[in-house]
């Protein structure tokens, strides 16, 4: 370590690692942990590796994956389930030519699950492809990336943000890192694994050599009228759940939805805020399974078993929930006291199946699984995650311009990209080509 003086200040300048990876999460954890991989298996020694994690734990975001419970990958990775699918399909595919033409053991053909396959990790799949561990905790995903990091003597700082990513003045000097704290950190790779909200609040002064979008929460619940949901709070339904732009339909998605006070919930609307803007209307079927005419059906059906005619909210008692009901009438403008006839019936089954409510944009950002925006993709080799413009420089997981669907796409990236880097830095520091 050796101090300088830069202006009034003066920098601590700390020794020269063989890769700085900026961030403790999923991505730059994977991507340590397949460099040492890497080294392990070609008889090297594993590179000089420092974690620099902006907060007091590492790996927090995987800990609150999946409810606790870490949906880590899919069985069934489709590139189309991004918002890249071009992008996401080449990463895709230069993982799984890497891991092939490495000879790296291949549990299934999934080389995420592979990877953690060959630490430890035993999984179970669940419905839709997901996958997650088999104790049913996401700790366990942390705990076996923690546990083979200081095997391999990887160092982790913590309390460490970076704050800007110096670029060497020529191909021989190293890049530089600067921390929060004013320390700075020489290497002669940097991989930028910050996630979506990274806490330099910017592209760490990169802003000028890379393309970067402003991120945006996605993934997350959608504000609508409050004034309709807010008297259904809580209230869950499972239903098709469509997202119309002037009148053409945009998404679709089956699942729960939860009415919340300032709109609705539930995978099937996180999905669907991935393509959301405000304006936008979403039409829940309520009722997906009920046949048309049934409520004409329903009417006559149990006028006669009642043995009189019967009245609006009677006809949908049974269907749904008091408190749904009263919404579903609210929005007839239908009296529920009111004698049901074949026209109230039709009114009743329209809104059934096509309850409107109008998008006004993300509802709690607090609760968006991930960011859009961040680097673009096309400034970088889909082989490594390096940057064209910056050799030596690679960027990882959520800090780059991708997000997915709910069901462990997201993860799978983040570890993805992660792996692809670690495995090409280790390489090209012991001078091979990659693959
Ligand atoms: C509640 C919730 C549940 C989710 N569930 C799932 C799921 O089940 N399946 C799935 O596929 N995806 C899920 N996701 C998304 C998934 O967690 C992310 O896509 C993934 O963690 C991104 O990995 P990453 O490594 O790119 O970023 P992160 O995992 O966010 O890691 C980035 C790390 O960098 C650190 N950092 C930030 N800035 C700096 C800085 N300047 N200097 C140093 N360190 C910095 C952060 O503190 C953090 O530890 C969920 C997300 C949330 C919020």
């Amino acid at each position: 370590m050796h101090i300088r003086a830069v202006g009034a200040a003066f920098d601590i300048i700390l020794g020269m690692e063989d890769i700085v990876v900026i961030g403790g999460g999923a991505s730059g954890l994977a991507c340590a942990l397949a460099a040492c991989e890497q080294a392990l298996r070609a008889g090297r020694t594993p590179p000089r590796i420092l974690i620099l994690e902006a907060t007091d734990k590492i790996g927090r975001p995987i800990l609150r994956s999946g409810n606790g419970r870490c949906n880590f990958t899919n069985a069934r990775i489709a590139p189309e389930a991004y918002n890249h699918p071009v992008h996401a399909e080449r990463v895709f595919t230069a993982l799984e030519e890497a891991a092939r033409a490495a000879g790296l053991p291949e549990e299934t053909p999934n080389p995420v699950a592979s990877f953690f396959g060959r630490f430890g990790l035993v999984w179970r799949e669940e419905s839709e492809g997901r996958l997650y561990p088999l104790a049913n905790k996401a700790s366990v995903v942390l705990d076996i990336l923690r546990a083979a990091l200081c095997r391999f003597g990887v160092r982790i700082r913590l309390d460490a943000a970076a704050t800007k990513v110096a670029l060497p003045r020529t191909p021989e000097s190293p890049f530089t890192v600067h921390l929060q704290d004013g320390e700075l950190v020489r290497a002669r790779r940097v991989v930028i694994a910050a996630g979506g909200t990274s806490n330099a609040g910017g592209a760490f002064g990169l802003e000028d050599v890379l393309p970067c979008q402003e991120p945006h929460p996605v993934l997350g619940p959608l504000a609508t009228e409050g004034r309709i949901t807010k008297p259904l709070d809580n209230i869950r339904v499972r239903c098709t759940a469509r997202l119309a732009r002037n009148g053409e339909e945009l998404a679709r998605e089956r699942g729960e939805v939860q009415f919340r006070t300032y709109g609705v919930s539930g995978i099937a609307v996180f999905n669907l805020s991935r393509a959301a803007v405000p304006g936008d209307v979403l039409q829940l079927d309520l009722a997906p399974d009920l046949p048309a005419g049934a409520m004409e059906q329903r009417r006559v059906q149990l006028a006669g078993a009642l043995g009189a005619a019967l009245t609006n909210a009677e006809l949908l008692q049974g269907v749904l929930l008091p408190r749904v009901v009263e919404a579903l009438l609210k929005a007839a403008q239908l009296d529920g006291a009111q004698a049901a006839t074949a026209q109230t019936a039709a009114q009743l089954e329209r809104q059934l199946h096509g309850f409107a409510l109008t998008v006004r944009g993300i509802g709690d950002a607090d609760l968006c699984q991930v960011m859009r925006g961040g680097f673009a993709l096309e400034a970088f080799n889909a082989r490594t995650l390096e940057a064209e413009c910056a050799p030596g420089l690679h960027v990882t997981g959520e800090a780059l311009d991708m997000d997915a669907a709910c069901g462990g796409f997201n993860l799978h990236w983040a570890f993805a990209t992660g792996m692809l880097a670690g495995w090409h830095a280790e390489r090209a520091l012991a001078g091979q080509a990659s693959c």
